[in-house]
């Protein structure tokens, strides 16, 4: 059995940083990385932006160049999944039957896209977008299709669409709640990225519901409606959500359920085993110390750093300013903060003019925002945000007011 000091399970953007920063860190013992992908690891982002386009090459995605990994000896172990884990032996089993031993492990798997229950849903045409593969499946069949469905008008369905209708495929969002991004940001945001949405073509559905998916000769045909409408298509986008890849984990006794709980410090309740990224569940001081799980490339970037610190002795909480982006056509969104239990928001700038801003407030305080095309805001607003400053909001609302002659 081959044992390292670290050994990190997912090869995926946690699982890199956690490596990256250790190095940086100059830790000089063994680590491992164990990842069921066959690819080094890579960046998510772009599979619903630049790649499933095809503007950006997988070459252009990857963490760090292949030779990287060498350099830095830090061993990839790829192509194989952990399937159980052992905390008292301090040992993982993979699916290929090897046995690895660890000093410490960093558990970061992220999730699985969540599935459709309902009939079809495992037919040739209908796609999550998770990895590279299933980016590269949905190029594949791109070529051939005129008509696709999106179920989830979440971040990841809209990108996908906005490629989709891009490309000039007839689209259709079908999205279950009144509003597109609802769980994520206020209204004036979902009814501008609706617009722009219809503006490109896309038909937008909302509180629709989903009753099957349609087959002939074993590929997609449509999607049934609980009303028994039929949308024709031959592709069909599932984008609801992902699932944290936890199950070893507690398994093994570690606390959780959606996710694995973590300390301030990225500790699971499992001697010397950490987790990060989209599957740790940890209490947030953006979110008033609620637990949650934060599906970001911050989130994983910064809760790596953390456990790099804890394991070169210079251990620090996790306090990171939540931030995020995401590109449709030629929208550039970026928020920071997390807008969770605002009581009040404020709209700078001019959706007409597709620049603007939203701004979320609790108890006066701002607590996010979320800019379009305003990276003056962006950047600017985060001193609010982490100042949770306090703030006039008709100054707020006065675009020709910068935010930094604001702040506290
Ligand atoms: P991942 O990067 O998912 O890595 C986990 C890895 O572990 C995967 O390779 C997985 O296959 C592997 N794994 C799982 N279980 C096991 C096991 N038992 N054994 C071995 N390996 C295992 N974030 C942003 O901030 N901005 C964006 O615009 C944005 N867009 C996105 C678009 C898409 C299409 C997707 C999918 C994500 C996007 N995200 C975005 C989210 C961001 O990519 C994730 O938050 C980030 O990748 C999380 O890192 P992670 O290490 O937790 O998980």
């Amino acid at each position: 059995m081959t044992a390292y000091d670290v050994l990190i399970v997912g090869a995926g953007h946690g699982g890199a940083q956690a490596a990256i920063a250790l190095r940086q860190q100059k830790f000089a013992g063994s680590i491992a990385i164990v990842g069921d992908e066959p690819d080094p690891p890579y960046e998510r982002p772009p599979l619903s932006k630049e790649y499933l386009s095809g503007d950006k090459s997988f070459e252009r995605l990857l963490i760090r160049p292949v030779a990287f990994w060498a350099e830095r000896d830090v061993a990839l172990l790829l192509g194989r999944r952990v399937t159980t884990m052992d905390p008292v032996a301090h040992t993982v089993a993979t699916d290929t039957g090897e046995t690895l031993g660890y000093r410490h492990l960093i558990w970061a798997t992220g999730g699985a896209p969540r599935r459709l229950v309902c009939s079809g849903h495992d037919l040739v045409g209908v796609h999550t977008v998770r990895t590279r593969a299933d980016a590269d499946r949905m190029r594949a069949e791109m070529a051939g299709v005129a008509g696709a469905v999106v179920i989830g008008g979440g971040y990841i369905g809209l990108e996908a669409a906005a490629v989709l209708a891009k490309a000039g495929k007839r689209v259709i969002v079908l999205e279950a709640l009144d509003r597109v991004l609802a769980r994520v940001a206020g209204e004036p945001l979902s009814r501008f990225y609706e617009a722009e949405h219809r503006a490109h073509g896309v038909e937008v559905r909302l509180e629709a519901r989903v009753a099957c998916i349609e087959e002939r000769d074993g590929y997609v045909a449509g999607v049934r409606l609980a009303d028994g409408e039929v949308l024709a298509c031959e592709m069909v986008v599932v984008g609801i959500g992902i699932q944290p890849a936890v199950a070893p984990l507690l398994a093994a006794g570690a606390d959780g359920d959606n996710g694995v709980a973590v300390d301030g410090r990225c500790r699971t309740s499992l001697v010397d085993v950490f987790a990060i990224g989209d599957c740790a569940l940890h209490a947030n001081g953006f979110a008033d110390g609620a637990a949650i799980r934060l599906e970001s490339v911050q989130n994983a970037t910064d809760q790596a750093a953390v456990v790099a610190k804890a394991l070169t002795g210079m251990p620090v909480d996790y306090d990171a300013v939540p931030w995020f982006w995401s590109h449709q056509y030629d929208l550039k969104l970026q928020t920071v903060g997390l807008s969770i239990g605002y009581d009040r928001l404020v709209v700078r700038g001019s959706p007409a003019a597709r620049s603007f801003s939203v701004v979320y407030l609790k108890g006066g305080a701002v607590i996010a925002l979320d800019c379009v095309n305003a990276t003056r805001d962006y950047v600017q607003g985060r001193r609010l945000v982490v100042e949770r400053s306090v703030v006039d909001p008709a100054a707020l609302a006065d675009a020709a007011t910068p935010l930094k002659e604001l702040a506290g």
